[in-house]
C-alpha cells in the first residue's frame, strides 16, 4: 500500500515511520477475522486494515479528522491483527505512531486531554493511588452494589520469599499491583525460590511505561523505562538471568523497550539488551519445571475444573500462553473450553475507563464463555484483566501465580 507523505510531515519522524509500516500491509484483510472491534462494531473502519487505511489518508492529507481520531481510540491495542497478518505488519507500532502523528496535526478535545492527564497522574502515582484505593476501601460499605463491585478488595499482606540464592532474576515492581495485588509477585517470588532462583526487587515501584505509552505522553514512557532500566542495570551486570513482570500488560510493554528506544544514544544498548532478557513467568517457570518437578499440595476435590483467560498480551505480544497452560495441566488442573479465546476482555490498559460501554460489552462476552465450561474458578496472568473480571464475575478470578503459590507444601515454607 504505497504512501505519499503530505509535505506538510516529511520532517516528521513518527509520519515516516508510520508510512514504511503502513506500506508493509497488502491490505488483505485477513486480519479483520481475529480483531475484536470489528466483531462488536461490524464497521470496516474498526478493522485493523480500516484503521491503517485512514492512517494512511491522514499522512497524505496532512490532516487527520474527529472520525479517524474516534475509530483509532475504539482500537484495544490488543494485537491480535498482528497474529493473522501473512506480511507481518507491526500494527501494534503503527497505531502509537498513527495517534502520535495525528496529535502532531491536531490536539485532542480538551476534554480527552484532561480525562487522560488524569488516568496517567493517578494511576502512575503510588501515593496518589494509594490515596484513591484507601478512599475507596473505606467507602465500599456504603456504595450501592453496583460501584461496590468497581471498588477493588483491599489485599492482604503477601510475603516474599528471602533472596538467598545465586540465580537471580529481576522484578518489576509496576503501578497497580504493589496497591491492589501484592500477592501476585509475592507468589512469583515463592515459586521461583523452589526452583533456587531469587526474585529481586530491583525496580524503584515505578510504571513499565505502557499507560504513558497509550496515553498520548511517550516522553514519559521513556522517562518510566530510562528509570527502570537504571533501576536493574547493576544486577544485570552482577548476571541476573532474566526480568519478570507478574502482569502480562508490563511484560509485553518491557519486552518493547529495545524498540521503543532504538534511537536513544545513551540507552539502546542497554534497553535491547533488557528486552532480550524479558521472560513472561509461565516461559521462565515451565522451563525450570523441565529441570525439576515442584513438588505441589493435592488438589482438593472439586478444584481441578479452571476457566483460563488468556490475556491479549500473553498470547499476542508474550507469546506465552501454551507455557502457561502447561504449567496449569502439571499442576494437576483441568482447562475447561473457552469459547472465543481471543476476544479481549475489554480492559486493555486504560480502554475501560475510556470507553466503559464497549469494555462492558467485551467483558459481558469474555465472562459468558469463561462460565460456560462450569470451571470451579477462573485464572489469569495480567493484574487489569484479573480486576476488570472480577468486578463482575460470580466465581473468584485469581493470578495463576498465586493459586499455583498457594498449594506449594508447609514444611518447604519455613522461609516465607
Ligand atoms: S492481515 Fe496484514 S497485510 Fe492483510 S490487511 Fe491486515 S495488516 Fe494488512
Ligand atoms: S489491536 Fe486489536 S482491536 Fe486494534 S485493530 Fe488489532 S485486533 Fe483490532
Amino acid at each position: 500500500m504505497r504512501v505519499d507523505l503530505h509535505q506538510n510531515l516529511i520532517a516528521s519522524d513518527a509520519a515516516i515511520e508510520a508510512a514504511a509500516l503502513v506500506e508493509s500491509c497488502v491490505h488483505c484483510g485477513l486480519c479483520s477475522s481475529v480483531c475484536p472491534t470489528y466483531e462488536v462494531l461490524e464497521n470496516e473502519l474498526d478493522s485493523p486494515r480500516g484503521r491503517i487505511y485512514l492512517i494512511r489518508e491522514a499522512l497524505q492529507g496532512g490532516q487527520a479528522t474527529a472520525t479517524t481520531r474516534a475509530h483509532l481510540d475504539n482500537c484495544l491495542s490488543c494485537k491480535a491483527c498482528e497474529t493473522a497478518c501473512p506480511s507481518g505488519v507491526q500494527y501494534g507500532h503503527l497505531i502509537d505512531l498513527g495517534q502520535q502523528v495525528i496529535n502532531e496535526q491536531q490536539s485532542r478535545p480538551f476534554w480527552h486531554r484532561a480525562t487522560r492527564s488524569a488516568i496517567r497522574t493517578l494511576m502512575t502515582s503510588r501515593p496518589a493511588l494509594n490515596t484513591l484505593a484507601r478512599i475507596g476501601w473505606s467507602l465500599k460499605p456504603y456504595l450501592p452494589q453496583r460501584l461496590r463491585s468497581q471498588v477493588p478488595n483491599r489485599p492482604q499482606h503477601a510475603e516474599w520469599a528471602e533472596p538467598k540464592h545465586a540465580r537471580k532474576a529481576l522484578s518489576l515492581s509496576g503501578c497497580v499491583q504493589p496497591v491492589f495485588t501484592p500477592g501476585h509477585d509475592a507468589a512469583l517470588s515463592l515459586l521461583l525460590d523452589r526452583f533456587g532462583v531469587s526474585l529481586v526487587k530491583a525496580s524503584d515501584g515505578g510504571c513499565c511505561g505502557a499507560l504513558n505509552q497509550h496515553l498520548d505522553a511517550p516522553e514519559a514512557a521513556k522517562a518510566a523505562m530510562r528509570r527502570n532500566i537504571d533501576a536493574w542495570w547493576p544486577h544485570i551486570e552482577l548476571g541476573a538471568e532474566a526480568i519478570l513482570s507478574s502482569s502480562t500488560g508490563c511484560g509485553a510493554q518491557l519486552k518493547d523497550y529495545g524498540y521503543l528506544l532504538r534511537d536513544d544514544a545513551n540507552y539502546a544498548l542497554k534497553a535491547a539488551r533488557v528486552s532480550s532478557m524479558v521472560r513472561d513467568p509461565g516461559e521462565f517457570i515451565n522451563a525450570l519445571w523441565d529441570e525439576k518437578p515442584l513438588s505441589l499440595k493435592p488438589l482438593a476435590e472439586g478444584e481441578e475444573r479452571l476457566a483460563f483467560h488468556v490475556p491479549c498480551s500473553l498470547r499476542n505480544s508474550l507469546r506465552a500462553k501454551v507455557q502457561v497452560e502447561t504449567i496449569l495441566r502439571r499442576a494437576g488442573y483441568t482447562l475447561t473450553p473457552v469459547k472465543e479465546e481471543h476476544m479481549c476482555c475489554g480492559s486493555a490498559g486504560a480502554y475501560s475507563l475510556l470507553q466503559p460501554d464497549r469494555s462492558e460489552e467485551l467483558l459481558s462476552r469474555k465472562l459468558k464463555h469463561l462460565l460456560q465450561g462450569k470451571p470451579s474458578r477462573v485464572v489469569s496472568a495480567n493484574v487489569g484483566c484479573i480486576m476488570h473480571l472480577q468486578k463482575s464475575s460470580p466465581l473468584d478470578v485469581g493470578h495463576w501465580l498465586e493459586l499455583i503459590a498457594m498449594r506449594l507444601p508447609k514444611e518447604e515454607m519455613a522461609h516465607a
